[in-house]
């Protein structure tokens, strides 16, 4: 199962344009996220491209 969810980050890495998931995220708001890595997140688990 790790194998999976290290392939899976590096795959949302590799596609995300940005150099934070944040922004390029459709939930980049505080009224959408309370993620305390907000707005520097490289890991999310619930990143949502825009
Ligand atoms: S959900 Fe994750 S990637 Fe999206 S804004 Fe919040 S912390 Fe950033």
């Amino acid at each position: 199962m790790k194998m999976i969810d290290s392939l899976k980050a590096w795959w949302i890495r590799f596609r995300c344009p940005t150099e934070f998931l944040c922004d390029n995220c459709q939930l980049e708001h505080p009224s959408t996220c309370t993620h305390r890595a907000r707005p520097n997140a490289t890991q999310c688990p619930d990143y949502t491209p825009k």
